[in-house]
């Protein structure tokens, strides 16, 4: 794409991309475009300062997000995203940082980050692309794939239970749980601006086409046969409770924010320490 032929508020967004990277790696209808383009859009509307933005990705096609941001940005190893994050955060507590990745790369590989990190109720953002496979590595079965979905390593339907993430984030401590999917760009825009202004533990699941490998092989091939399928199965409940969420082959897929409360932040704890041990803390 070349940035003269975009309109002048994409043009003003184009500021927050390495130009010199593109075109990007993605594949034809993949949803990780679109969800990158709110997120820049949701920097710009919360008018956060550049400067004091950075963006944390693992490994996998979501985890190319960091190397096509014009932000501080870091292209971690598989699954490490929010221990890298967690450390910028703990030495520049100015810094607003988010995590983009994967199902894979957050939830399965780096669970155990997930779920400490949310019950620590660090400030930062994750946004998780949730599209149910390993896309960059071939299509293997991710943490979570409906049952009886078909990937690379599941020929015959996946047999594993799938986690529930607004349940799991939930149930770790998170402060803020919100899901959409690619077809909910205004909301999900909206939803990225909100998390982003407010402090704690922010989980943003964007459920996204993969049709190169997971639709190939479950009759999504077109990124659109993946927005139709969106459009047929996705209801609005705000405030659903955690078991409403979780998400099989066929049935609906529940969006919209789940959570959003106020609780102290590691940061607030720590400095709380601090001052009982009568050492300054930043802030
Ligand atoms: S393999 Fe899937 S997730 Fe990766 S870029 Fe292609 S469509 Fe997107």
């Amino acid at each position: 794409m070349q940035i003269d032929d975009v309109t002048s508020y994409e043009r003003s967004i184009a500021k927050y991309l390495r130009q010199d990277r593109l075109p990007h790696i993605w594949c034809a209808g993949c949803g990780i475009g679109p969800v990158l383009n709110c997120f820049l859009r949701a920097i710009d509307r919360a008018e956060l300062n550049p400067d004091l933005v950075s963006v944390v990705s693992g490994i996998g096609c979501s985890g190319r997000v960091a190397g096509y941001v014009k932000l501080d940005s870091f292209h971690t190893t598989h699954g490490r995203a929010i221990p890298f994050a967690t450390g910028l955060k703990l030495a520049n507590p100015q810094l607003k940082t988010v995590v983009f990745s994967g199902d894979g790369d957050l939830v399965a590989i780096g669970g155990n980050h997930l779920i400490h990190a949310a019950r620590r109720n660090i400030d930062m953002t994750v946004i998780c692309i949730n599209n149910f496979n390993y896309g960059m590595t071939g299509g293997q079965v991710g943490p979570t794939a409906p049952l009886d979905v078909r990937t690379a390593t599941t020929p015959y339907g996946n047999f594993e239970a799938p986690f529930n993430l607004p349940w799991l984030l939930h149930a770790s401590g998170a402060s803020y749980i919100a899901r959409w999917t690619v077809l909910h760009l205004h909301q999900l825009e909206s939803t990225i601006v909100e998390a982003l202004r407010r402090p704690g533990f922010s989980f943003i699941e964007v459920i996204s086409p993969c049709p190169a490998v997971y639709g190939r092989m479950n009759k999504e091939p077109e990124g659109l046969d993946s927005l139709r399928n969106y459009i047929k199965r996705s209801v609005i409940k705000h405030g659903a409770g955690p078991r409403e969420t979780a998400i099989d082959h066929k049935g609906p897929i529940v969006v919209g924010k789940f959570l959003d409360i106020d609780q102290p932040t590691l940061q607030d704890h720590l400095i709380g320490v601090a001052a009982k041990a009568k050492k300054p803390v930043k802030k």
